[in-house]
């Protein structure tokens, strides 16, 4: 059995992505992965309102368009399927940028609410059936970015029993204290715009299903690697 490729963590034009779920269907598939998902920003109350006082876009799904949102990403798994072979997993991020967390919900095809705690927040994304990672603690790395979503990283020892991963890489940077420790980890792109392609990414040894995509992440039973669009 082959290795699987995996990008698990990619944003689409439902949130703040340049793409649409159909482009980047098509682009992952020309590059021949194996397993991605879908996982646009799902952002807490409070960010909202910051963001509405200062007249930004929200770049956010909400509760009452989270079900065309994962309609659209049904379709598009069956296209991608058939077309390239390539598994689409629907999820989301729980952008939570006043306590300052990110939480993929992976395998998720419900609304998770983000305003309640970090324990209640992966109680219900494993009661829907998903994966809950802590993603990427970046405050300012090399991809310039600069809202601190540190808390989880800070405080992974009050929290490794909440989460069944940590996103140990992300886009081009690498965070392995976490890994240190025993926890379990993958690695994605975090992709926003075609470019965020060429990043980490995760790669399994288990069937192309999403069971087993989750029993693997759940189990610790993870590899990962840079990608730069020739390496598999
Ligand atoms: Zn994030
Ligand atoms: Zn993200």
């Amino acid at each position: 059995m082959e290795k699987l490729l995996c990008d698990l963590h990619i944003h689409t034009k439902n949130s703040d992505g340049d793409l649409s779920i159909r482009e980047v269907v098509d682009l992952y598939g020309k590059e021949g992965f194996d397993v991605i998902a879908i996982t646009d920003h799902l952002m807490d109350k409070k960010s909202l309102k910051r963001r509405k006082e200062l007249g930004k876009n929200l770049k956010s799904i909400f509760e009452d368009n989270i079900k065309s949102y994962f309609n659209e990403i049904n379709k598009e798994k069956d296209r991608a399927i058939e077309k390239y072979g390539m598994l689409v997993i629907p999820g989301i991020e729980i952008t939570e940028n006043t306590r300052g967390f990110h939480i993929v919900g992976l395998g998720v095809t419900n609304y998770i609410n983000p305003n309640v705690s970090v324990k209640n927040i992966t109680e219900e994304i494993r009661n829907n059936g998903g994966v809950a990672i802590a993603a990427h603690p970046v405050n300012k790395f090399s991809s310039g970015r600069h809202e601190g979503n540190t808390f989880l990283w800070d405080n992974h020892k009050e929290f490794r029993e909440y989460m069944d991963a940590w996103e140990i890489g992300n886009r081009e940077d690498f965070f392995a204290h976490v890994a240190k420790e025993g926890l379990n980890y993958v690695a994605n792109s975090d992709l926003h715009s075609k470019n965020n392609i060429n990043s980490w990414k995760t790669v399994l040894d288990c069937e192309k299903d999403v069971e087993s995509i989750k029993k693997a992440i759940k189990n610790g039973n993870t590899e990962v690697m840079f990608y730069n669009g020739k390496s598999i």
